[in-house]
């Protein structure tokens, strides 16, 4: 499955609904700039080994390349490049004023000590700084990097320029200018949107059931919230295993579980597969892991009334259709998972003015930020007649369009 012909499609099928010509999106049909590099790093027992990485700076027209980079063994061009697209989509959907870029390297971290890890972040960097920085193009975690993985990017980055430049990264650790809020933001953003549509949706949050998939940095800590919201979780996932209780999960217990045996085998639930678990009779699902997992043959399978995409690019178009025919509303990873790159933002204003915010000064701007965002894209989907997805392309569409045509792009 080609992920940026997805993408692609989402992009045709929502300027059509927002009557945008093609000729207005045609500075979107393909990336700006893409950077592909092959790297050496040695390993523990001192072998060098070659590794591949890309850097797509998608479109900036609003404002620097923003994105996250991932460590992924399977990590390709097109997947890249579709991720890129999103971002600058999701990055004016929120209105910040950045362009979408992405990063990926293809390794699997899984096989790596913390030391090969560090020197394969360190060579990448060596291998792509003068294409980035905090006024050009600024990455950020993504699926199998983390705030450390931050950390060793940004050190190798000013040790190269010989300048502390904090904002070339973001999701950096608070002792480096990270901000606070940043490591949960992605989901805090998810669950205030999440709430937003379950009043719309007349959903009961004290007795709505919600399915996860994936336990990483955003599942995990979407889970920990609408546990403490009072929802019920009653599934959770990782790569290798899912665990189900339908009276609800420990939520505590499974991330305490997870973090000390890597696994959340052995948790003390009821086994199901990745599959069986978006098939789950809940009344919300959370799409938390990689592309292309609701796709045409399992969409019909879906039982949830809402699906709120933390992961990116979760749902298919083609399983699009068949859930909007279904009646499964979308709330889609553009608007979903945005939270992330809104405190990514935050995290770069105050690295620019030196002047650091109380957490809760932070999530009162993300809070005020998602909701808004929320309502901007609900109003447009009563006005057109249209899904999620297609508002937020919309709304973001027409903010890029604006400022291409004022740089004379368009
Ligand atoms: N990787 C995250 C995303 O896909 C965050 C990007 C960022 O903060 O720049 O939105």
């Amino acid at each position: 499955m080609n992920t940026f012909t997805n993408a692609m499609e989402q992009l045709q099928a929502a300027a059509k609904a927002g009557s945008i010509t093609t000729a207005d999106t045609a500075f979107l049909q393909a990336p700006k700039r893409v950077i592909e590099v092959s790297f050496p790093a040695k390993t523990d027992d001192g072998t060098t080994k070659y590794y591949k990485g890309y850097r797509v700076q998608y479109n900036d027209a609003r404002g620097p390349t923003k994105g996250g980079i991932r460590f992924h063994p399977h990590a390709d061009l097109a997947e890249v490049q579709a991720l890129a697209f999103w971002m600058t989509i999701k990055n004016a959907v929120v209105d910040v004023p950045y362009g979408g870029g992405k990063g990926g390297v293809i390794v699997n971290p899984k096989e790596h000590s913390r030391s090969e890890l560090e020197r394969i972040s360190r060579e990448f960097i060596k291998a792509v700084h003068e294409f980035i920085g905090p006024t050009k193009d600024i990455p950020a975690p993504d699926v199998y990097t983390d705030k450390h993985v931050m950390a060793w990017m940004l050190d190798e980055y000013e040790a190269i320029k010989g300048l502390h430049q904090p904002g070339m990264v973001t999701g950096k650790p608070l002792a480096l200018g990270g901000s606070q809020g940043r490591d949960y933001a992605t989901a805090m953003g998810g669950a205030f949107v999440l709430k937003e549509a379950v009043s719309l949706l007349d959903i009961n949050p004290l007795k709505a059931t919600v399915a996860i998939q994936g336990f990483g940095n955003a599942g995990m800590h979407m889970a920990r919230i609408l546990d403490g919201w009072g929802y019920r979780v009653v599934a959770v996932s990782d790569s290798r295993t899912g665990v189900y209780d339908p009276k609800g999960l420990d939520v505590k217990k499974a991330i305490a579980h997870k973090k000390k045996e890597r696994t959340l085998e052995g948790y003390g639930a009821k086994i199901v597969t990745n599959k069986e678990l978006l098939a789950l009779d809940v009344d919300i699902l959370v799409p938390a892991a990689l592309e292309n997992q609701v796709r045409k043959s399992n969409a019909g399978d879906v039982k949830a009334q809402l699906i709120v995409e933390l992961a990116n690019g979760p749902v298919t178009p083609e399983a699009d259709a068949l859930l909007e025919k279904n009646g499964v509303t979308v709330i889609p990873d553009v608007l979903a998972n945005a939270g992330g790159v809104a405190v990514s933002y935050y995290e770069w204003v105050q690295n620019n003015q030196g002047y650091y915010w109380e957490e809760e000064e932070v999530m009162e701007k993300l809070e005020k930020k998602m909701v808004k965002s929320f309502k901007e894209i609900h109003a447009l989907v009563k006005e057109l007649d249209s899904t999620y997805r297609e508002a937020a392309f919309i709304l973001a569409l027409r903010r890029l369009i604006e400022a291409a045509r004022l740089r004379g792009a368009l």
